[in-house]
């Protein structure tokens, strides 16, 4: 492997500069927080087969693997920063396909602001793997936790639901039931490969929402998360979660809200901030939909469009 050649002529030039990174040449990168500042750090992993298919468009699982993270700091209200990058190459991954990879990277270190600092470089035995680790930094007290919703809140998502799912059906030949034409299928297979990390949307709710984290394995799983670390329950209405299809059956609305890749926006606020959420949905361009109550009671209840509820058998996507 060409591994140094690759770090000089692919990689460095990913850190733009930044000093922390050292060049790529030293065997750490250093990070110096503004003043008052705490380092906010999250990491993500994508395995070949798991969270892309084979032979995807290199730069497009680079633009994931950033932007899963991305996610990450956009949901606790963070602006990203410096990357680290743990590359486990895969036997087809030759210096074409690295090109093509970093040019994905540079891509979108330019449209979101970061860059890379380190990494790692491994021949793997088997599938390709990258694990990004991102940092920023925020002022103490100002992280929107996964623990900060009260009853009475009223629960938020971002964008639409499900698109991802309906996307890698179609991908797999095993398409839902949605009767969206070749416009929407396209457009939700492209939520499959990219997702839209709600970078400005996420800072702008420091100050709005009382707890936050982004959707990745599935909606209601991750919504228990929130009432779970906050010591709460919440009641939802399936029909008012937004979707990519005009007049879904409540079974695929189910579907929907229990996949996973939507890399959307999950949080809660009191009844007070809807009218600022409303003009933050217009300058950030992005739907801000209510779906929900925070209750004292402990449990999600999720009800159908009858007012039924409805009992999940699978409510998200667990990995182990
Ligand atoms: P080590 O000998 O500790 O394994 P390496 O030779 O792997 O160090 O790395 C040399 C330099 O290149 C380090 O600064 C490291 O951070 C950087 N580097 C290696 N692989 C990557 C990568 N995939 N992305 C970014 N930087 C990398
Ligand atoms: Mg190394």
């Amino acid at each position: 492997m060409q591994e140094f050649n690759w770090i000089k002529q692919y990689f460095a030039p990913l850190s733009r500069g930044e000093a922390g990174g050292l060049g790529l040449t030293d065997d750490v990168a250093l990070i110096t927080p503004p003043a008052g500042q705490q380092l906010v750090i999250t990491t993500d992993t994508l395995h070949e087969g798991v969270h892309f298919l084979a032979n995807t468009d290199p730069a497009m699982i680079a633009r994931k693997a950033l932007r899963v993270n991305l996610s990450d700091l956009a949901a606790k209200g963070v602006a990203p920063h410096a990357y680290l990058l743990a590359l486990s190459l895969g036997a087809a991954c030759d210096e074409h396909w690295i090109r093509q990879f970093t040019t994905g990277l540079a891509e979108d270190q330019a449209l979101f602001g970061c860059h890379l600092i380190g990494g790692d470089t491994t021949r793997s035995l088997g599938p390709l793997s990258i694990t990004i680790t991102m940092m920023g930094f925020s002022p103490p007290n100002q992280l929107l936790l996964r623990s900060g919703a009260t009853a009475g809140d009223v629960i938020y998502v971002s964008g639409t639901i499900g698109d991802a799912a309906i996307g890698l059906h179609q991908l797999q030949h095993t398409p839902l039931p949605t009767s969206l034409d070749r416009i929407g299928l396209e457009y939700a297979i492209s939520r499959y490969h990219l997702p839209q990390p709600r970078v400005a949307l996420g800072q702008a709710l420091v100050g709005i929402a009382t707890a936050s984290m982004d959707v990745s394995d599935g909606l209601i799983q991750d919504l228990e998360h929130v009432c779970t670390y906050s010591g709460v329950g919440a009641e939802v209405h399936l029909s008012r979660i937004l979707t990519l299809c005009t007049s879904p059956t409540d079974a695929l609305r189910t579907t929907l809200v229990t996949a996973g890749d939507d890399y959307e926006l999950l949080f809660t606020a009191p009844p007070a901030q809807a009218s600022a959420l409303a003009s933050l949905s217009l300058h950030t361009g992005v739907a801000i939909t209510p779906i929900g109550t925070i209750t004292a009671t402990a449990g999600v209840n999720l009800y159908d469009s009858n007012g039924d509820k409805l009992l999940l058998e699978k409510k998200g996507y667990q990995h182990v």
